[in-house]
């Protein structure tokens, strides 16, 4: 089954050229993040607030009363387990409630409570006197779309007079009846041929307009144009609310083309350190003799779990994965490592892969998941669960989890290949985005560097530099050396 939104006839963009770097996909990422996010993400990290507009000052409040809600939505926030506004919720929830209505571009990372704070003015600004459209809330897939409906669901249950409607495909429409639902929340797509091609609700009557995952969106094909397109329909008083976990420049070229006169509120990112961080590197005479470190260093976890990072091709990897999914009470099964070299990949490439190096530790009897791109979000998660529950210790990936997804137990982590970018430099960025994870909580970890030549040792060393933290040898022959 395809998960991907029928109105984003994408290439896959986890299907590289052999040889290229494993990307995970941002919507999918996004959603996984969603799906496993275990509640806000404190942040004591200060907002950085541009107002456009001098006749409307910002104020921020810290309580939801504050905002003098309908009592039926106050509920639904309290119901909710919301107790007091996040960080950015505390300045975006005013403006966003405001009248006259002010445009809005909001950024923060994922779970930050961004999408609260819009569903929140999505639900507070409908009439329901009015049976039309009001609000449009642009998602960039199905998904993404469902996650945000569920949440106004949950925020309006005590106000069964709102009516909300899900634009994603799937969703049949009768032509001849315009709809009535005061929300639609959809993909770009859907909504431009509900609202231009058949016309079913008038653009000119919307009075908010949302634009969720904005730098998702423009990572997606064709989605930048549509999202366009509909704004252009919308009438200049339209409140416009742009969202985003991240802020370069394409996604800012992006917000102006949408938003005219934004107050613009920004959260900074919770920087990833390598403090807590012990980091080691350990000399191997060669490929094979990687593992032998690999299985030393499996011997002595005791507690928590370790992260293994690969490079591989994202067809070596789904070959594997088919060979290596088929899972019994939830369990990888034994599969040996010809499933991959039969498939026609030499041994010498087979042997750098996260395929080569989960099954024979497999084969071994340990107990390893492999999490790819190619899987399917719920494969993924189901992946993941099993790894968050403790049923295997290794987690064996690419760059698809480097990014956004905590696991808290995680104490260690092994670069099997160092991160280099296509020119074969050190990648530093992705090399905190690996290793940061396991400092988050504030518990120390440890990293781990296989060397196998100058080449690596390079790389390692420019690391070094960069951070300006040491990397220290490592003898796995004395498991004492980790501590
Ligand atoms: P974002 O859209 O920035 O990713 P969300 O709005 O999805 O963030 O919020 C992230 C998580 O925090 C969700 O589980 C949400 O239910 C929860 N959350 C949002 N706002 C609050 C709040 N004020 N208090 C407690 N939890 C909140």
């Amino acid at each position: 089954q395809n998960n991907k939104s029928s109105d984003s006839n994408l290439p896959d963009p986890n299907s590289g050229e052999d040889g290229e770097p494993d990307v995970a996909d941002p919507a999918e990422t996004s959603l996984l993040i969603k799906i496993l996010g275990k509640g806000l993400v404190n942040t004591k990290l200060s907002l950085d607030i541009q107002q456009k507009n001098p006749n409307s000052p910002l104020h921020s409040i810290k309580t939801f009363e504050a905002l003098h809600l309908k009592a039926s939505l106050l509920k639904g926030i309290y119901a909710m387990g919301f107790n007091t506004p996040s960080k950015i919720q505390e300045t975006a929830l005013p403006t966003l409630l405001a009248d006259p209505p002010q445009n809005m571009i909001a950024q923060s990372q994922s779970g930050t409570g961004k999408t609260a704070a819009f569903v929140l003015a999505m639900l507070s600004r409908v009439n329901i006197g009015l049976n039309h459209p009001q609000v449009l809330c642009l998602s960039p897939t199905y998904e993404l779309a469902i996650q945000t409906g569920e949440v106004a669901a949950r925020m309006g249950q005590f106000c069964p007079d709102i009516k909300l409607r899900f634009a994603v495909r799937g969703e049949e429409v009768d032509r001849s009846k315009k709809i009535e639902e005061h929300i639609l929340i959809g993909t770009p797509g859907k909504l431009l041929d509900w609202g231009l091609k058949f016309r079913l609700f008038d653009m000119k009557k919307i009075t908010v307009f949302v634009l969720d995952e904005a730098d998702v969106m423009i990572a997606t094909q064709g989605h930048h144009d549509q999202c366009i397109r509909i704004h252009k329909m919308l009438r200049p008083e339209c409140q416009m609310l742009f969202f985003s976990a991240t802020y370069d420049k394409e996604v800012m070229d992006f917000a102006r083309l949408i938003v005219a006169d934004p107050t613009i509120i920004r959260l900074m990112r919770e920087e990833e350190s390598l403090d807590n961080i012990k980091q080691y590197y350990v000399k191997c005479k060669n490929e094979d003799n990687k593992y032998n470190a690999i299985q030393n260093i499996y011997g002595c976890i005791s507690i928590g779990q370790a992260i293994i990072f690969c490079h591989l091709d994202q067809k070596q990897l789904a070959l594997f994965s088919h060979c290596m999914t088929r899972s019994t009470r939830g369990r990888m099964v034994k599969t040996s490592a010809y499933g991959v070299s039969r498939c026609g990949f030499g041994l010498s490439e087979t042997r750098r892969t996260a395929a080569w190096l989960a099954a024979k530790m497999t084969s071994d009897g340990h107990s390893v998941a492999v999490l790819s791109g190619d899987l399917t979000v719920e494969q993924r998660l189901a992946v993941l669960d099993r790894f968050r529950s403790g049923l295997e210790k290794v987690l064996i990936t690419t760059n698809v989890l480097s990014r956004g997804i905590d696991i808290e137990q995680v104490t260690i982590v092994v670069n099997f290949d160092l991160p280099v970018d296509v020119r074969g430099n050190a990648d530093c960025e992705t090399y905190l985005h690996r290793i940061g994870r396991t400092g988050r909580f504030g518990k120390s970890g440890i990293a781990i560097n296989l060397i196998t030549d100058e080449k690596s040792m390079k790389v390692c060393t420019d690391i070094e530099k960069h951070f300006k933290k040491k990397i220290e040898i490592l003898n796995t022959d004395s498991a004492d050396d980790i501590e």
